[in-house]
């Protein structure tokens, strides 16, 4: 049960689905993978979501020119600007250590 809980916590709410509806993006971020990074190091091999290809468009969300394209087109409703912002903030302590996957 305490499993199930953690999955529906994971798994409900403002998570990328990675549907993909939200782009292109101007800036070239590659929403659909980068918005949902966190749920990916953490549910997959993390080793393919830390080499340097990923490094590197991780690193284009701090380029994001903040014009809600992505935002309007989200079927979910997210705040996808917000939520890179996040997933990037979180990939950045994983890489540096300070957080465990
Ligand atoms: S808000 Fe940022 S992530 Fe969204 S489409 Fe614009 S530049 Fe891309
Ligand atoms: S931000 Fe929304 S539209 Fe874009 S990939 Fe994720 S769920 Fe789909």
């Amino acid at each position: 049960m305490e499993y199930i809980e953690k999955e529906k916590k994971e798994l409900t709410g403002d998570f990328c689905r990675g549907c993909g509806y939200c782009m292109p993006c101007p800036a070239g971020i590659i929403i659909n993978s980068c918005a949902r990074m966190s749920l990916m190091v953490r549910r997959a091999p993390s080793a393919s979501w830390l080499n340097e290809y990923w490094q590197e468009n991780m690193k284009k969300i701090e380029n994001c020119l903040h014009c809600n394209q992505c935002m309007k087109k989200c079927p979910y409703e997210l705040n996808t600007p917000e939520l890179l912002k996040k997933n990037y903030e979180d990939y950045k302590k994983i890489l540096a250590g300070e957080v465990q996957v």
